[in-house]
């Protein structure tokens, strides 16, 4: 018997992805269509405001998965540190259970997935690494769409439009200058900007960045870190001292080259 689709919106806390999951249930209607997240237990509490008050405004659950492992027990159990090159953690906590999701949505309820993402038009890259992992990855290959780059042709105010017209406030890590609201300002990918950005608005998380970097290390007594300079571990303690050394300002500035974590976007 022939799959029925699902359509199936790729719900990652930030605003493309909220507006992208309301066009989604607008064209096909809330009884075909899941919202869909993963938790890595380390998100921003006001993120998981944010995701609520879009749910009610969509009209349609969350449909959440959770690994239940965080991603500091994730480094321990592969006995690896995330870093700005890789993270495990993405694809622990996030890729696998979005496929588990998909086979048992195929599997157990004879429906097909369609999954539907917020990237722009700048970030088309992104949009082929996504399409391209979806062919390959499952059993069978799975629809991907990017309304944001198909349809709406040029850049929507989506930030705009969700704060004026649905009256709903943005999650704060916006406003509060993060490149990325995953994980709380902490995610291992987010690079020396990121970092430094953490360290200005809230140390004390940056402290506890820093101590899982010295107990990890201290654990399995071996040189890594979360940031690399110069092809090398550089330590968060490193880093703060530095920041406290030379002026916290001029890091707050210096953009660095590092891929932003799929996360962002599933
Ligand atoms: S946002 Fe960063 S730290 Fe969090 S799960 Fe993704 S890669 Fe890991």
């Amino acid at each position: 018997m022939e799959r029925k689709p699902v359509h199936v919106a790729m719900f990652s806390g930030g605003a493309a992805s909220a507006y992208v999951a309301y066009k989604m249930v607008q064209t096909h209607g809330k009884e075909n269509c899941v919202l869909f997240f993963t938790n890595t237990l380390w998100e921003d509490e006001d993120n998981y405001r944010f995701m609520d008050e879009i749910a009610e405004y969509i009209g349609i659950d969350i449909t959440e998965r959770v690994d239940g492992r965080t991603p500091e027990e994730v480094f321990y159990d592969v006995r690896f540190l995330g870093n700005s090159r890789m993270a495990k953690c993405s694809e622990e906590l996030k890729v696998r259970q979005t496929i588990l999701f998909l086979e048992e949505l195929r599997d157990e309820e004879n429906l097909e997935p369609i999954l539907y993402f917020g990237i722009g038009p700048h970030e088309k890259h992104r949009a082929d690494n996504l399409r391209d992992f979806y062919e390959h990855n499952p059993i069978e290959p799975i629809e991907t769409r990017f309304p944001m780059i198909e349809i709406f042709q040029d850049d929507v105010d989506v930030k705009g439009i969700i704060e004026n017209e649905w009256g709903i406030k943005l999650p704060r890590m916006y406003e509060l200058g993060f490149s990325h609201a995953n994980c709380a300002g902490r995610c291992v990918r987010g690079g020396f900007q990121h970092y430094a950005q953490l360290y200005k608005i809230w140390p004390d998380r940056y402290a506890e960045q820093e101590q899982m970097e010295e107990d990890f290390r201290e654990h399995f007594e071996k040189n890594v870190s979360i940031l690399k300079k110069d092809g090398k571990p550089f330590t968060l303690k490193e880093y703060r001292e530095q920041m406290d050394k030379e002026g916290l300002e001029k890091f707050l500035k210096k953009q660095d080259d590092t891929v932003p974590c799929v996360c962002s976007f599933s």
